[in-house]
């Protein structure tokens, strides 16, 4: 079987420790920077970090290439600032934030308040068997989703990782996490298709 490539948006944010989860999984990596970079993967993560700054330093090719290899089917999973860039819609979005819509979900940024700024919680995902110790920094929340979006994982009755199709989303760092469940579990989607 060759090796999966996936590529982690590496722009701004959290890619490294990304990285080093999907090395672990024994895949192979790259870091993605730019447009044409995205016909080298066979996957792509959108890492954490502040999405504002991910919009400003995604010019419209880049976009373009994100958007087109989404609706060819390529599985694109993004955490938390990274699901901020998937939304269909940002709550009190800033006039020029231009999230690419790929996914059918309104989210709030920043939505748990500063005296919360960064907590963890333990979360359970029934459809992977699992429970993972979630780390919420800074974190949007998921405000409302489309029909077609399937709720993994919830935390107070709010869903924190959603998918629609090849989209997935958390609203927390699965990447900070020892478990490597949520990740595991993109890579078989990315083998699937
Ligand atoms: N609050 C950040 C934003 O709006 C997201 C924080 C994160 O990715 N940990 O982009």
């Amino acid at each position: 079987m060759t090796k999966l490539k996936i590529g982690v948006l590496g722009i701004q944010g959290d890619f490294l420790e990304h990285l080093h989860i999907l090395s672990a999984l024994n895949v192979d990596t790259k870091i993605v920077k730019y447009a044409d970079e995205i016909e080298d993967v066979q996957g792509l993560i959108i890492p954490g970090g502040e999405s504002t700054t991910i919009d400003r330093l995604m010019d419209d090719e880049f976009r373009e290439s994100i958007v087109d290899a989404a609706r060819k089917g390529m599985p694109i999973f993004g955490t938390c600032a990274g699901a901020i860039m998937l939304a269909k819609k940002i709550h009190d979005a800033k006039e020029w934030q231009r999230p690419l819509g790929l996914i059918d979900i309104e989210i709030k940024r920043n939505a748990y308040g500063r005296q919360r700024d960064s907590f963890d919680a333990v979360i359970n995902i029934p459809s992977l068997g699992t429970i993972i110790r979630a780390v919420f920094i800074r974190a949007p929340e998921i405000i409302n989703i489309g029909p077609k979006v399937k709720e993994l994982a919830n935390f107070e009755e709010l869903p924190v990782l959603v998918q629609e199709n090849n989209i997935l989303v958390s609203t927390f760092h699965p990447e900070l996490s020892a478990n490597p469940s949520v990740h595991r579990y993109f890579l078989t989607f990315v083998r699937s298709n």
